[in-house]
C-alpha cells in the first residue's frame, strides 16, 4: 500500500507574510485529513519559520538543496546535519535547476544523497532527460545513468530515498509529461530501485513537471506514480489543495 506524497517545491520564492498566509490556508484546507502525505520545501532561510508553524502538524517540510560536505570551510554552504537541525524530514537533490545552473554532477548529487541520509534527512533525489535527450531517444538511459549514481553511493539505503522524475522540458513550461510517458519512466526507475535495492517497499517515486489542479487527477491515477513534486502550483493554496484531493485512495501494488 503506497499512500501518495506531494511535495511543494518553492524555490526561490517566500516571504515571512507569504508562508504564514499560504501555510495558514493549506493546514486549514486539510485540517479534516489529508488523502496524501504533504510536505513544503522552502528556501533556508524560512526552515526555522516552518519548523515553528508546521512543528505538531501533518505537514512535513524540508530544503531544496545541501552540502556535499559534512562540515567546515565551505562558506555559503548549508550542510544536512543543519536542515535536520531544523527539524527537515527531506531535502530536494539535484534539481534539473542545480544541474543546469550550478554545474552539479551525477557525483555530487548522489554525494549530496550520501550526506543527507547520514543525518536523518530523506533525499528527494530528482532526475529527468532534457527535451534533446528525449528527441534523441535517450530518456531511459540519462534517468538511470542519474539514479545508478545515488544508488551506487548510498548503497543498501536505496530504500530509503524518495525518487522526483521531473523531465526538464516540463519544468516551469507549463508542458507536463502525458500520464503514459511518465508512467512509463517511472516503471523503468522502479525497476532499477529493485534491482539494486535490499527492500523498496519504502520507495516513492514522484512526478514534477508542471502538474497543476487540471492535471493531478490523471497523472496520480497511474500505478507507478507515488505522488508529485509540485514548483508552481505550491504557491498557491487553492492549486495545491486541490492537487492533494486529487489523489486517489490508497491503492495496493503488486
Ligand atoms: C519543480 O520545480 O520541481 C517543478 C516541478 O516545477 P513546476 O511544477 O513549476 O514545473
Amino acid at each position: 500500500m503506497t499512500k501518495k506524497l506531494i511535495v511543494g517545491n518553492w524555490k526561490m520564492n517566500g516571504s515571512l507574510a507569504d508562508n504564514a498566509a499560504l501555510l495558514g490556508a493549506v493546514r486549514e484546507g486539510c485540517a479534516g485529513g489529508a488523502a496524501a502525505d504533504l510536505a513544503f520545501c522552502a528556501s533556508a532561510p524560512y526552515l526555522a519559520q516552518l519548523q515553528s508553524l508546521l512543528c505538531g502538524s501533518r505537514i512535513d517540510w524540508g530544503a531544496q538543496d545541501c552540502s556535499a560536505h559534512a562540515a567546515g570551510a565551505y562558506t555559503g554552504e548549508v550542510s544536512a546535519a543543519m536542515l535536520r537541525d531544523f527539524g527537515c524530514r527531506y531535502v530536494i537533490v539535484g534539481h534539473s535547476e542545480r544541474r543546469q545552473y550550478h554545474h552539479e554532477s551525477d557525483d555530487l548529487v548522489a554525494l549530496k544523497a550520501q550526506r543527507a541520509l547520514a543525518a536523518g534527512v530523506t533525499p528527494i533525489v530528482c532526475v529527468g532527460e532534457t527535451l534533446a535527450d528525449r528527441e534523441a531517444g535517450r530518456t531511459e538511459f540519462v534517468v538511470k545513468r542519474q539514479l545508478s549514481a545515488v544508488i551506487h553511493a548510498v548503497g543498501h539505503c536505496s530504500s530509503e530515498i524518495v525518487v522526483a522524475y521531473e523531465p526538464v522540458w516540463a519544468i516551469g513550461t507549463g508542458r507536463t509529461a502525458s500520464p503514459e510517458q511518465a508512467q512509463a519512466v517511472h516503471v523503468v526507475l522502479r525497476a532499477q530501485l529493485r534491482a539494486a535495492s535490499v527492500n523498496t517497499s519504502h520507495n516513492r517515486i514522484l512526478y514534477g513537471g508542471s502538474m497543476n489542479a487540471g492535471n493531478a487527477a490523471e497523472l496520480l491515477a497511474q500505478p507507478d506514480i507515488d505522488g508529485g513534486l509540485i514548483g508552481g502550483a505550491s504557491l498557491k493554496a487553492a492549486d495545491f489543495l486541490q492537487i492533494l484531493a486529487s489523489c486517489p485512495v490508497e491503492a495496493a501494488r503488486g
